[in-house]
């Protein structure tokens, strides 16, 4: 019994030391690694449901490393918060953005919603809204082609400069979308709290439709609740034809997923037909 203790007391240290030193080795290479040129914006894209075209696209972040090789947003995003590189990273992921929007507007002249993560962290930058405002101003772009994805995460602290730049953002016509919606606990407080133009329903939710009949009823619910409130449903996360039918046959706005198309760089974007869509 004592050999069986002590071998899973070195397996859980040997996997703490791992996890230490990889977390170790993504702080250091992350640093520097926007000016090496090792980020690329890639671009999912959003189908209005209804009439089957392609309406906009979320904008993705990708790191490709020569140590470490591609990391995955789930992976680097947290370190970057912690350390402060996301504000840089969140600055550059919205100035391709619009650089991607005006090329598609230039190649297709129809209307297109760009969508942009914002992390907690970017809010606690004072000069938030007016690097946003500023750029939108400056490109031929309106506020309402951008969109502007928060989770619960940047809520929940109730940060009042949070409410504030929010309010701002809202006013000046960004559309703000509510992302991940159905994973956390108080999203319908918020919903009734801040001024949301977007609900994008959690793709777990999406992916238990043809599985459970109780995520039928959610998903259901969900759209006929945000529909209510004058508010728009994107479902993240399709990957299927039986999905797409379901969510079509509840009267959902947009979807997005594989199903459509993965994220991808600019290039493969702009040659997007904007109609009939599934590939
Ligand atoms: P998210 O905002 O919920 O983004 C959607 C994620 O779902 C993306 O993962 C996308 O590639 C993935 N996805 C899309 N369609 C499907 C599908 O049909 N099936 C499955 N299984 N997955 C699908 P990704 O690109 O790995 O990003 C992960 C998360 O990292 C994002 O989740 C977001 O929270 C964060 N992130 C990515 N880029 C940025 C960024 O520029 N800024 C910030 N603040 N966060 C970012
Ligand atoms: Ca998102
Ligand atoms: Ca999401
Ligand atoms: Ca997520």
């Amino acid at each position: 019994a004592k050999e069986k203790g002590r071998n899973t007391y070195s397996y859980f240290t040997d996997k703490m030391n791992k996890e230490v030193s990889r977390r170790l080795a993504i702080e250091e290479q992350i640093h520097g690694a926007l000016e090496r040129g090792e980020f690329e914006v890639y671009y999912q894209t959003q189908v209005d449901i209804t009439n089957n075209i392609i309406m906009g696209a979320e904008a993705l972040l990708r790191w490709s490393n020569p140590a470490l090789g591609s990391i995955s947003p789930e992976e680097f995003i947290p370190i970057a918060e912690q350390t402060g590189a996301i504000i840089p990273l969140g600055k550059f992921v919205f100035l391709q953005a619009i650089v991607a929007t005006t090329l598609w507007k230039k190649k297709h002249q129809s209307p297109f919603r760009i969508a942009i993560n914002l992390s907690p962290c970017q809010f606690r930058d004072p000069d938030l809204v007016s690097f946003i405002i500023d750029n939108v101003n400056q490109s031929k772009m309106s506020p309402k082609d951008i969109e502007l994805e928060i989770t619960e995460g940047v809520l929940l602290s109730g940060h009042d400069y949070i409410t504030v730049a929010l309010e701002a953002l809202s006013k000046a016509g960004f559309s703000i979308a509510m992302d991940d919606f159905g994973t956390g606990y108080s999203s319908l407080n918020y919903l009734r709290t801040y001024p949301f133009n977007v609900l994008k329903i959690d793709r777990s939710f999406i992916h238990d439709i043809e599985t459970g009949t109780a995520n039928k009823e959610l998903v259901l619910a969900m759209v006929a609740m945000a529909h209510a409130l004058g508010i728009g449903v994107v479902a993240e996360g399709v990957e299927t034809e039986a999905q797409l039918n379901y969510l079509k046959s509840i009267n959902c706005d947009y979807a997005q997923g594989y199903f459509f198309s993965k994220p991808s760089p600019v290039v493969k974007l702009l040659m997007s037909n904007p109609e009939p869509q599934c590939d």
